[in-house]
């Protein structure tokens, strides 16, 4: 499990206007992927593990979770 900075590239975007921290996508996510930033939006810290799966994107009460490209590595 490798930990990445908000910096990192992330095939999950949040949206911030939409986003309200309310922590579903974090409590949700079968691998334990995402938590909150400071400024309570959420990120891939543990983008690694990420099965792509879309449960966050589908527990999100906003529509704030986008899963972008696919990564390389399960193409
Ligand atoms: S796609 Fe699935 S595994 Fe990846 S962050 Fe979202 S809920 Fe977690
Ligand atoms: S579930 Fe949606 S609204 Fe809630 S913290 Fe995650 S991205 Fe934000």
């Amino acid at each position: 499990m490798s930990k990445n900075t908000k910096r990192s590239y992330q095939w999950i975007s949040f949206d911030k206007d939409k986003c309200i921290s309310c922590n579903k996508c974090v409590d949700y996510c079968p691998r334990d992927v995402l938590r909150l930033e400071e400024d309570g939006i959420p990120f891939m810290k543990y983008k690694d593990d990420c099965w792509y799966c879309d449960v966050c994107s589908y527990i999100c009460p906003k529509g704030a979770v986008k899963l972008e490209e696919v990564p390389y590595l399960i193409k």
